[in-house]
């Protein structure tokens, strides 16, 4: 089998993790080239080449997809136009079809709902008093969300009284936006699923997320759910993944509500923060698997062997700037992964700590209490000019 080019749309901490398990298979991928605004990006720090331009550059994506054979991407906001309209000699997966889908969350949530999957009730809003009507259908507070290029929470706005109308819509004023009814959910779950090029599928076990300020803080591997929760989130993530179409991982994020039932939230077309307890924890990181996913190989074993909890590590809310290598005691059970990012930001993803059950105690408190221990020692320190 001849190898092959990979090119990466992004080059963040998700690009770095593909690139990181790219090289471990040669046999298969010569070479990965990511295309990423930010110069020596974590991807490019790992051994990736660089295009640096913004990710929806057309040029930048044309040449990118002229040095690769296949492409991919890290990211949900990628121009699926010009993916759309590229050479036939370069495969591009999830396909573009399946992207510009996924992008729009409102054209995303329609998707599900005309086939058939549980999810919120939600509204398109196209003016303020569209925004005041449709606000008593569902009742206060709602959520209202920005249509396109969210991330971490940063195009929502839960609206609680009538007072916060103008305000809310106010701050996305130039974006399309939707409204969502607010799930008073009793859990955050979600399943990293995959599909290889031929059409196998295959699922993860479903984890819990535990989020801050609308920022995921925590992975608790496996949900600490019933059985019959865990086999329902699994079969809703395959038949999501066969009315898909194309080949990679997904990140399929739901809402558990009080009475049991499990509603869709969102789909990222892409390897997950929530899927990062694999690199430890299973037998086929989500990163390899997309990999494979892509390359049309035989998809990896997704048991999860022990149990683990996953903690993100955020840059410091009183800290912007270059910063001290972050180090920690070395113990088998416990892996920390730093981004290299060069700059600390306020609430800016810098890496993440896996705590791994490695004596199979399956004690989750124990875990997570370990997992916060560790967490609140590191401490960002600003860097000292050599
Ligand atoms: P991310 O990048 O973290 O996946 P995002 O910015 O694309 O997120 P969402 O996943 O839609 O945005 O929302 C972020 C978080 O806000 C959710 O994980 C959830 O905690 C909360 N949230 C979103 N929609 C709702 C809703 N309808 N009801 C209750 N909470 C919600
Ligand atoms: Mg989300």
């Amino acid at each position: 089998m001849l190898t092959k080019i990979l090119g990466i749309i992004g080059g963040g901490q998700l690009g770095m993790m593909l690139t990181e398990a790219a090289k471990k298979m040669p046999e298969y991928i010569s070479d990965v080239i990511v295309l990423d605004p930010t110069k020596n990006c974590p991807a490019a720090k790992v051994g990736a080449k660089q295009i640096i331009a913004d990710y929806k550059n057309k040029n930048a994506i044309v040449e990118l997809s002229l040095q690769s054979d296949i492409i991919t991407y890290e990211i949900e906001s990628g121009n699926s136009e010009v993916l759309e309209s590229l050479n036939r000699d370069v495969t591009v997966n999830p396909s573009p079809a399946t992207l510009r889908t996924i992008q729009d969350k409102f054209v995303q949530k329609k998707f599900l709902q005309e086939n058939g999957f549980p999810v919120t009730d939600f509204a398109l809003i196209e003016s303020p008093s569209d925004l005041k009507e449709k606000i008593k259908l569902f009742g206060y507070p709602v959520m209202l969300k920005t249509r396109r290029d969210a991330y971490d929470g940063r195009g929502n706005f839960k609206i609680e009284r009538p007072e916060h109308l103008t305000t809310a819509y106010k701050r996305f004023e130039e974006k399309s936006m939707m409204l969502e009814k607010i799930i008073n959910f009793k859990m955050e779950v979600s399943v990293i699923a995959a599909r290889n090029t031929k059409g196998q599928i295959s699922t993860y076990p479903v984890v819990e997320n535990i989020h801050e300020e609308n920022i995921l803080k925590m992975t608790i591997a496996p949900a600490r759910v019933s059985k019959k929760i865990l086999e329902e989130s699994e079969r809703i993530a395959k038949e999501i993944m066969d009315v898909l179409q194309g080949a990679g991982v997904f990140g399929i994020e739901m809402f558990l509500t009080q009475d049991d039932k499990l509603l869709v939230n969102e789909i990222a077309p892409r390897v997950h923060n929530s899927g990062h307890h694999t690199l430890q924890s299973s037998a086929t990181s989500q990163f390899e698997q997309h990999l494979r996913a892509i390359l049309g190989l035989e998809l990896g074993k997704t048991d999860l062997l022990h149990y683990a909890v996953m903690c993100n590590i955020l840059g410091p809310k009183d800290f912007e700037g270059p910063y001290e290598p972050i180090k920690i005691e070395e113990k088998e059970e416990v892996y920390l992964k730093m981004y290299q990012k060069d700059v600390a930001k306020p609430q800016r993803k810098m890496g993440h700590l896996n705590i791994v059950d490695v004596n199979d105690t399956r004690d989750i408190n124990n875990l997570i209490k370990k997992a916060e221990e560790i967490r609140n020692k590191i401490k960002f320190r600003k860097q000292i000019q050599q």
